[in-house]
C-alpha cells in the first residue's frame, strides 16, 4: 500500500509574516497519521516556514531549485540551501514555470537527478493542455514529458520520486478533471513507470493528481487506485485544506 501524499503549492501567494500565520492556523487541522502532508511555499518564506512547522507532521516543500551546484546564476536557489534549512522536497517542472519561465523536459531533468543527489524528493509535475486533449494526444505527451523527466534516474531514486499529474486546462480553473479522467492518466504514468523500470518500482511511485481540487472532489479524486493524493493550488491557503488532507 502506498502512503498517500497531499501537498499545496501555495504559488506566489503569501508574505514571510503571512505565512507563519496561515501554517500556525493550518498546523491543527492537517495534523494527521495517515498521509504525507507538504507546504510548498514561496523561497523567501523557506527558512520561517520550516521554523514555523516545526513539531507538527508538516514538511517543507520548495517550488523550484536550480539545477548547478553553486557559482554565477543571479536569483537561483541551490539543492544544499534547501537541505540546509531542512526543506524535503522540491516542486519540478510545474506548467506554470514552462509556460512563464522557459523550462523544459530537459531542464526538468536536470533538475530532478539534482534534487535526488542531495536527497530532495522531487515532486515532478506533467499535465496536457486543453488542445492536446481535444486532439486525442494526451497519454503520448505525458508518456513523452515522464521518459524525460527521469532519463538516466535509478529504480532506487524513482521509487521515492513523486509525479503529479496537473491537467492544464483544471489549473485554477475550477474544472476538476473526473476522477475517471484523473485516473486514467494516472494508470498510463504508472504503466511507462513500469516500462521504463519494473513493477516493483511502478508500484512503489506516488502518483498525485492536481487541478482544481477542494473538500469536494477530495475523496472521490483520491479513492481511485491510481492517484495516491493531491498537489492542491487555491485551496492549499484555506482551512478547506484541512478537509482535504482529511478527506476520508
Ligand atoms: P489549483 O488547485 O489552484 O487549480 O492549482 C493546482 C496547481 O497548479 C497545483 O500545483
Amino acid at each position: 500500500m502506498r502512503r498517500k501524499i497531499i501537498a499545496g503549492n501555495w504559488k506566489m501567494n503569501k508574505t514571510p509574516s503571512e505565512t507563519i500565520k496561515l501554517i500556525n492556523e493550518l498546523k491543527p487541522l492537517v495534523a494527521t497519521e495517515d498521509a504525507d502532508v507538504v507546504f510548498c511555499v514561496p523561497a523567501i518564506s523557506l527558512v520561517i516556514a520550516v521554523e514555523a512547522a516545526k513539531g507538527s507532521n508538516i514538511e517543507i516543500g520548495a517550488e523550484n531549485m536550480y539545477f548547478e551546484e553553486s557559482g554565477a546564476f543571479t536569483g537561483e536557489i541551490a539543492p544544499n540551501m534547501l537541505t540546509d534549512i531542512g526543506v524535503k522536497y522540491v516542486i519540478i517542472g510545474h506548467s506554470e514555470r514552462r509556460e512563464y519561465f522557459g523550462e523544459t523536459d530537459e531542464t526538468v531533468n536536470k533538475k530532478v537527478l539534482k534534487a535526488f543527489e542531495h536527497g530532495i524528493t522531487p515532486i515532478v509535475c506533467c499535465g496536457e493542455s486543453l488542445t492536446q486533449r481535444e486532439q486525442g494526444i494526451t497519454i503520448d505527451w505525458i508518456r513523452q514529458q515522464i521518459k524525460v523527466a527521469f532519463l538516466n534516474v535509478t529504480a532506487e531514486q524513482a521509487k521515492k520520486a513523486v509525479i503529479a499529474y496537473e491537467p492544464i486546462w483544471a489549473i485554477g480553473t475550477g474544472k476538476v478533471a473526473t476522477s475517471a479522467q484523473a485516473q486514467e492518466v494516472c494508470a498510463a504514468i504508472r504503466v511507462c513507470i513500469g516500462e521504463i523500470y519494473d513493477e516493483a518500482t511502478a508500484q512503489a511511485i506516488r502518483i498525485q493528481y492536481g487541478g482544481s481540487v477542494t473538500a469536494d472532489s477530495a475523496a472521490e479524486l483520491f479513492a481511485q487506485p491510481d492517484i495516491d493524493g493531491g498537489l492542491v493550488g487555491g485551496a492549499s491557503l484555506k482551512p478547506d485544506f484541512g478537509k482535504i488532507v482529511n478527506y476520508k
